[in-house]
């Protein structure tokens, strides 16, 4: 695990020092499988593979920070107020992209954007943004059913496994009636329907 000095001046070990004391164990270990997979997905679309390395990693760096400071943030720090009728689920891509810039030292846009977006996907999706999003729903640690085929479909067309999780994240909702975020509902309305 070593990240190159191009997108943060703090040093490889100390983003993974702030990042482990961040989350637990388990979730530091989900967060090292999407950086190898997203690794993986870079080389065969022929994106950076240190970009892709980084932005995996840090993906979900704010998972766990506490209910009240994300309230705090997003009153204090010129979010849409209507997050606040949202949870973490939501929070920690879009809101966690604040306490990356400020823990972790990112101000690169794209790797930003794959952050903020890395949850609910987005209609509007970049090469990272779509390496991060699948390299979080397919890496080794996943076991859900219907993983094994989404690891196919992903290896073989991004595109396509993107359409695939967005189909299965709308499933799980409805089948448990959650709420669905509206970036999300429009992201599948583009993603995964059949043309
Ligand atoms: P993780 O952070 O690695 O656990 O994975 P994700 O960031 O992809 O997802 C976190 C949670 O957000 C999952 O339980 C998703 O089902 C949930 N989620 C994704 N989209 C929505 C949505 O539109 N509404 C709600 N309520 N939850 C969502
Ligand atoms: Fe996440
Ligand atoms: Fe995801
Ligand atoms: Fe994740």
């Amino acid at each position: 695990l070593f990240f190159a000095k191009t997108y943060s001046p703090l040093s490889s070990a100390e983003i993974i020092a702030r990042e482990q004391s961040n989350m637990t164990a388990d979730r530091f270990e989900h967060c090292v499988g999407v950086s190898q997979t997203a690794v993986r997905l870079a080389e065969l679309n022929h994106y950076d593979q240190d970009k892709a390395a980084l932005a995996g990693f840090v993906h979900d760096y704010a998972k766990q920070v506490p209910v009240s400071e994300y309230r705090e943030v997003i009153k204090t720090q010129g979010f849409d107020q209507d997050l606040l009728n949202w949870n973490r689920s939501i929070w920690h891509g879009i809101v966690g992209v604040y306490f990356i810039q400020r823990d972790l030292k990112i101000n690169d846009e794209e790797i930003l954007t794959a952050v903020s977006r890395h949850t609910t996907a987005d209609v509007e999706m970049t090469t990272l943004d779509k390496i991060v999003y699948m390299a979080d729903f397919i890496e080794p640690g996943r076991s859900f059913p219907g993983v094994e085929e989404a690891r196919k479909i992903t290896y073989a067309n991004l595109n396509e496994g993107v359409g695939y999780q967005l189909a299965h994240t709308l499933e799980f909702l409805i089948e448990k009636r959650n709420k669905i975020y509206p970036r999300t509902l429009n992201a599948y309305n583009v993603w995964s329907i059949k043309k």
